[in-house]
């Protein structure tokens, strides 16, 4: 019998890749063939930043699985980050036809293919499977909960409040599934008034590709989203599967990851550190932050006298500038912290010194903080985060809100959060055994419980995956069948 043949595009971004690696993995230890399809850039990146070791060589992949290249675009040394529009608008307008020239490439060369699965934010899905006759999934790498927002976009435009509104006092109570909403618990691109960038292009056309999908995986745990899942599927009729969560945690297995920053190991610093006495530090692979909030940042984490673990990119404030830190701050922290460029943040949640996550709110970050067992403290930025917040904070319960002083009296997207607000806030989220310590640890612990289920055998995500890997075999079959009759 001829197996099922998934092509699985990754989005060419550091927080799309980690989770679509994963998923193509699983499905192939589940019988599918998986060819997993990288952009030349992203892939560049991983080799250089991985020593030359490549996590997408037949040889560390297994049997059922196989990888090939394509451009977004771009030439691969392009700075992405520095020009987040050109990459964008690459993504958006250049990428297609590379995409189905490889297509094209790939089922001359065979085995034939059975489906495609596309990152959500490709905004070409629906048009390389009509051309080559198959069905398409759409891969969601961030909560529910923004998915229904973005599916629903035409409520929002109905109700007035998209493009942006100013009146901030205003609820937003009518998507399918979701508690009623605050205009600054919506996705960045919502609360922008300019809607005409390259971002609101992709997720116009990405969400008008995904209505026609014939399935819907996501990196989410049916359990915690439930009621938003099924609203969705009942408004869009299309099976929504969820199988998360999804991360390779690749250093305790010997594996090669997918970073496209050097991983500083950090096990040593940390285990220096009391148990729970250090707060982690990071803010993703893609957003930026102003210099001055670094500032405040670096201010606040002295003057929390915790100790701390920050990741800062080297290009978190741009690409184009360095020495972004206050003079004197290296000196002053060289006793408190640590401050690298990238880690493996699996390993640093994992270890037994770090009592809490500063985070971006990114949905990986997230996902991968609650599995440890850590606590969150939201300081979203940009895209999903705002919303992401939302859940951790208000719906779960696992995380404190880093800036709502700050927040109420600016303006939310050009507002700086003070040191003196920042290392305030620490103090108190880190104080383990106080009373928001422990609520927050015993919520996170609830959550850890039902992710944990979820992937065991017979809990949610595993059933959920099975169930896709049965649909695909099943459609394999008969397509077979219809060939030999
Ligand atoms: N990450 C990492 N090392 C770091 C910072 C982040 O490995 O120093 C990983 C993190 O584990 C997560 C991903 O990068 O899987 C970031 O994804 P997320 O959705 O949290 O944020 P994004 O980068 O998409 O904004």
């Amino acid at each position: 019998m001829s197996s099922a043949h998934a092509v699985v595009f990754m989005y060419p971004l550091q927080g799309h890749i980690i989770p679509t690696y994963k998923l193509a993995t699983n499905l192939a230890a589940k019988g599918v063939l998986v060819t997993v399809v990288c952009t030349h850039g992203c892939h560049a990146r991983i080799i250089k930043a991985n020593n030359g070791r490549d996590p997408f060589a037949q040889s560390l992949m297994g049997s059922n699985i196989r990888s090939a290249l394509v451009s977004d675009g771009l030439p691969q040394e392009f700075d992405r980050s520095l020009n987040h529009d050109e990459f964008n608008n690459a993504v958006l307008n250049k990428m297609e036809s590379h995409v189905e020239e490889l297509m094209e490439d790939l089922q001359r060369k065979g085995p034939p293919i059975s489906c495609i699965i596309t990152d959500t934010f490709f905004v070409w899905p629906d048009r390389i499977a009509k051309k080559f006759g198959i069905p398409y999934v759409s891969f969601w790498t961030e909560s529910v909960m923004v998915f229904s927002i973005y599916y629903h976009l035409d409520l929002l435009v109905k109700n007035g409040h998209y493009p942006f509104t100013s009146d901030e006092s205003e609820l937003i109570n009518y998507i399918p599934g979701a508690p009623a909403l605050k205009l600054t618990d919506l996705p960045s691109y919502l609360q922008e008034r300019d809607i005409s960038t390259p971002e609101h292009r992709i997720i116009y056309e990405a969400f008008q590709s995904a209505r026609g999908a014939d399935w819907i995986i996501s990196n989410t745990v049916e359990e915690l989203e439930s009621r938003t899942i099924q609203e969705l599927q009942v408004q869009s009729g299309i099976p929504f599967c969820s199988v998360g969560p999804l991360f390779q945690h690749h250093h305790s297995k010997g594996e090669v990851g997918t970073s496209m920053w050097v991983e500083s190991d950090c096990r040593s610093w940390l285990d220096t550190k009391p148990k729970n006495s250090v707060v982690y530090v990071s803010f993703g692979s893609y957003a930026h932050v102003s210099k001055a909030q670094v500032h405040e940042m670096a201010m606040g984490l002295l003057d929390s006298k915790r100790p701390f673990l920050w990741v800062l990119r080297p290009d978190i404030v741009s690409s184009d500038v360095q020495d972004i830190l206050p003079e004197g701050f290296m000196e002053d922290s060289k006793e408190q912290g640590l401050v690298v460029e990238w880690v493996s943040q699996l390993d640093v949640l994992s270890h037994s010194s770090v009592g809490g996550f500063l985070t971006h709110c990114g949905w990986n970050s997230i996902v991968e903080s609650l599995w440890l067992g850590v606590p969150m403290l939201a300081f979203p930025l940009l895209t999903d985060q705002y919303t992401n917040c939302r859940l951790i904070v208000d719906e779960w319960g696992v995380a404190m809100n880093l800036g709502q002083v700050s927040r109420s009296s600016n303006r939310m997207r050009s507002m700086l959060v003070v040191h003196q607000e920042i290392a305030v806030t620490i103090a108190e989220f880190m104080e383990i055994d106080g009373q928001e310590g422990k609520r927050l640890r015993s919520n996170v612990g609830c959550v850890r419980e039902i992710m944990k289920k979820a992937v065991m055998n017979g809990g949610s995500s595993q059933k959920n995956l099975e169930g896709f890997v049965d649909y695909l075999k099943g459609r394999e079959q008969s397509r077979s069948l219809s060939f030999t009759a």
